[in-house]
């Protein structure tokens, strides 16, 4: 049996377990939650809580390593981050007006039930892009500080790509660090169906059959916000920018979407992804080469588009209105979160974390969306990929065009 097979199972379990706990055995329910559920479910999210900063780090470290290669700095480095960046912020933007529209949450309160977080007061705007450079790397890490650790990491990855072969020995350390990382998420993903199951019949068996209604709704919203920005902004992209009709576009990356949605993980799909650029959608190899693993690394639109919709819902399930700074601010940590986001299953809702404390949201939350994330992981990693190759694109008309105007 597959690990989607598995927590789907463990989902519609839990689901079931708790809607006939809260229907008809409300009194039950405490204990068993007490002992059995709530424990499990607080263990995952302790030993998800447990990797995110490593994992962060030496993501970010071995993505800006590659970059700053000096041979591939430069215009393709430039454009192709720049490209990055704005699509993620796109992608965000779309997922928090779909979300606000949708209005998922609303009417559900989970946070007046038994347990109430903590909800500290989110920092301005200002204070955060001030506080972007640690003082204190260490002390970054011990607190935490995501866009801190970011900045920190993108820096030493610079470093020591200008270092070459003198930091040979780091980024070899640097290369094993990340794969190891990589590997607790996946050992971590193998208690998933039952964190599912547990975290499902939690959730369900507090809120009832509201929270089931709000999950739909959350989900829809989701999967609206990652269809129309593959729609529109990639349309557009592609259209305007490298000529190209979308609908070859979509068809030529077929099996590579394939690949993403049963694997969950960008990385997986890469090689497919690479040849569909090649072989059919004709991105140079020294252009693909470079852009779809670094995209696969640091693009994640389809996560930040579920972490822009997952913040607003848990607001609005914990009763907490976002302003239009704290939306600015969920934008702005969205996009570096998904730059964080190792292109493996599961990982886009640890880096949730980063972006529900940038706007003092209760990281509680993500228990409850992480029932049903294994689904949304799945589409997900279909927009991360072919945002991928959308930008190879665009980077590549425009390369054939300046070198047309050069010759
Ligand atoms: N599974 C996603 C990917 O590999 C990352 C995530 O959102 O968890 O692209």
């Amino acid at each position: 049996m597959t690990m989607t097979t598995k927590i789907l199972i463990g989902i519609l379990l839990g689901l079931a377990v708790g809607l006939i706990l809260n229907l008809y055995f409300p009194k039950a329910f405490e204990p068993i939650n007490e002992y059995f559920f709530d424990p499990i479910g607080v263990l995952f999210i302790k030993a998800i809580k447990m990797v995110v900063v490593p994992l962060v780090f030496f993501s970010i470290v071995s993505g800006a390593a590659g970059i700053a290669d000096p041979k591939k700095l430069g215009r393709i480095g430039g454009k192709t981050v720049i490209l990055y960046l704005l699509t993620t912020a796109i992608a965000i933007t779309f997922a928090l007006v779909i979300a606000n529209v949708v209005d998922p949450g609303t009417g559900t309160n989970i946070g007046t039930t038994t347990e109430k977080p903590e909800i500290s007061k989110a920092p301005s705007v200002k204070d955060t892009l001030l506080n972007v450079i640690p003082e204190n790397p260490v002390k970054a890490f011990a607190d935490a500080e995501m866009l801190q650790i970011i900045f920190f990491a993108l820096l030493f990855g610079i470093g020591m790509a200008f270092l070459k072969e003198k930091a040979a020995r780091v980024n070899e350390f640097v290369e094993q660090a990340n794969q190891i990382m990589i590997k607790l998420v996946q050992l971590i993903m193998v208690t998933a169906p039952y964190a599912a199951f547990a975290l499902m019949a939690r959730a369900v068996g507090k809120a009832g059959v509201d929270l089931i209604g709000s999950m739909a709704w959350y989900m829809i919203a989701i999967l609206l916000a990652l269809i129309l920005h593959m729609a529109i902004t990639y349309g557009t992209l592609l259209s305007v920018f490298a000529k190209m009709n979308p609908l070859r576009f979509f068809k030529s990356m077929l099996p590579a979407m394939e690949v993403a949605f049963t694997t969950s993980s960008s990385a997986a799909a890469l090689p497919v992804t690479m040849e569909c650029a090649e072989r059919d959608l004709k991105v140079p190899k020294s252009i693909s080469s470079f852009v779809l693993p670094l995209g696969a690394t640091i693009n994640m639109d389809g996560t930040a588009i579920m972490q822009g919709v997952a913040a607003v819902f848990i607001a609005q399930l914990w009763g907490i209105p976002l302003d239009l700074q704290a939306q600015l601010m969920i934008i702005l940590t969205a996009t570096l979160a998904s730059i964080g986001t190792a292109a493996v299953p599961g990982v886009g809702l640890i880096t949730l974390a980063m972006v529900l404390n940038s706007v003092g949201l209760p990281v509680e939350g993500i228990a409850i969306v992480m029932g049903v994330d294994r689904l949304l992981d799945m589409s997900r990693t279909v927009t991360n990929i072919t945002g991928d190759a959308c930008v190879a694109c665009v980077v590549a008309k425009g390369e054939e065009q300046q070198e047309g105007q050069a010759a």
